[in-house]
């Protein structure tokens, strides 16, 4: 833990004494509309770039935040406080005094100030910036009171900006495209749109968390109505005998499941669900919750016993067709059959559900699934949960096709870092860095490292799955 977790000082934008460049980029940002200087300089370089992107840098963020609440190291002598306020002071400096969030897309890339925009930061940046900053508010309560409101308010501030002058959003469209990588920037959010599965999910985990510093009733019955609605998009009964049934619709028209390989679904929506069971199990909804989480634990344990290394199969999506056994001589498919979908009306032709272990940058989402097993053996007293929570973490230790380690620095045969077109200046190696997911092309020299670029968000949860492996150091009531 003590590796993974320097990552982040490593990995420092700005005037620090440990980022790997530091001090760097002290003059962001610049206000694309108006050209006027504003103070942006923090937060990190998230990846093998220079970037710091708003939506994602702070999914690695939580997972830190979850590691300073439940691990009490030796060696930690007020550095984990110092490196979570790091991370929280880029983050309010993004927030503006209306309670949305500026944007970028971290343009020219260099050394110099980056482009900043006065339009919306993209829907999980504000939802995952709430969920943040109330973790951090509790976090901080026992050690800086003032600075815990200071987190406190700012989450509110979000909070109230996202359900109150934003509640019909359109759907996300960056300001810019970046000029080398990244032309399918606005299909990353795609997901993102009011009563949506992802935006449910996110819009639960902020309530969740923000109730647990504040309290307030209105907050938990929003936790509580997006909860419901979100288990009412479970495929459910239409799936009941085959995998499927615990997938999720993307929305209410039911045409397409929610899209499951990237950062924004595992590291949300099942474990919302979790965090609510964990805090109100008496409530009236619990039972249909409850019956949610256990169709999505079973799911996980079922693909994870369909491969020698226990691996959680974490991307879901429809076909026309069913895939095909393979003919002689032919590779097999890396997708899978999970069953046939009845789709409302049942008018239309056959649909069917396919799953996908390695898709592109897996990591994250097999993490948040071990994290969630975490919650789900506690909820269920199902301990065969723990094992499949290890599982994914000795996969990306090493046990996996590749006898190779995803984390810089523990274990044996990492492969080469992305070292190419837009990682330039290539990043050094970094202890505790951890890549995006290894495939059959992480090590084939030709790919010059494609696939294994060193990434934040997976970080954090790695490091939040390792801290609930390793149990709670911090006694109760702390
Ligand atoms: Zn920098």
């Amino acid at each position: 833990m003590r590796v993974l977790y320097s990552y982040f000082p490593w990995q420092r934008c700005g005037d620090s004494l440990t980022g790997w460049a530091a001090p760097c980029h002290p003059d962001d940002g610049r206000i694309a509309e108006t050209g006027e200087h504003r103070d942006l300089a923090g937060g990190y370089h998230q990846s093998c770039d220079l970037r710091k992107w708003i939506s994602l840098e702070v999914i690695g963020l939580l997972g830190l935040t979850r590691f300073g609440q439940m691990q009490s190291p030796r060696w930690d002598n007020g550095c984990i406080a110092e490196e979570l306020r790091w991370g929280s002071d880029y983050y309010q400096k993004l927030v503006r005094e209306d309670g949305g969030m500026l944007d970028s897309v971290f343009i020219p890339l260099g050394w110099g100030p980056r482009d900043f925009y006065l339009s919306d930061s993209p829907p999980p940046a504000m939802w995952s910036t709430i969920r943040h900053q109330a973790l951090l508010a509790a976090y901080f309560q026992p050690r800086d009171a003032a600075y815990s409101e200071t987190c406190k308010q700012v989450a509110l501030r979000v909070w109230q900006y996202m359900t109150s002058t934003k509640p019909r959003y359109e759907k996300y469209q960056a300001p810019a495209l970046p000029p080398l990588g990244h032309d399918h920037l606005n299909s990353w959010y795609a997901g993102f749109y009011p009563g949506s599965a992802l935006d449910l999910a996110h819009r639960l985990c902020a309530a969740v968390a923000l109730y647990r510093v504040t309290g307030e009733p209105g907050l938990l019955e929003d936790a509580v109505q997006s909860a419901s609605a979100l288990v009412d998009l479970q495929v459910g009964s239409a799936g009941e005998n085959n995998d499927v049934g615990a997938c999720f619709w993307e929305d209410p028209a039911r045409k397409n499941l929610v899209e499951s390989g990237g950062y924004f679904w595992h590291s949300t929506g099942p474990l919302g669900l979790c965090e609510l069971l964990e805090l109100k199990p008496e409530h009236p909804d619990s039972a249909k919750w409850r019956k949610a989480v256990e169709r999505v634990a079973q799911q996980y344990l079922n693909t994870s016993r369909r491969n020698p290394w226990g691996l959680i199969a974490t991307r879901w999506s429809i076909q026309d067709q069913p895939v095909p056994a393979p003919g002689a001589g032919q590779s097999v498919s890396d997708l899978y059959n999970g069953g046939k979908l009845d789709l409302p009306g049942a008018a239309g032709p056959d649909r069917f559900a396919v799953y996908q272990y390695r898709s592109y940058g897996y990591n994250v989402p097999i993490s948040a699934a071990g994290v969630f097993m975490r919650y789900a053996a506690k909820l269920t007293g199902r301990n065969e949960y723990r094992c499949v929570a290890q599982r994914q973490m000795d996969w990306i230790l090493g046990c996996n096709p590749y006898d190779a380690s995803a984390v810089e620095g523990v274990g044996y045969n990492q492969p080469l870092r992305g070292f190419y077109g837009e990682f330039f200046p290539p990043t050094p190696q970094i202890p505790g860095a951890v890549s995006t997911g290894l495939t059959s092309g992480s090590i084939l020299m030709q790919n010059s490292g494609f696939a294994n670029e060193y990434d934040m968000p997976v970080v954090g949860w790695v490091l939040w799955l390792m801290t609930e492996q390793a149990g709670s150091s911090v006694p109760q009531g702390k």
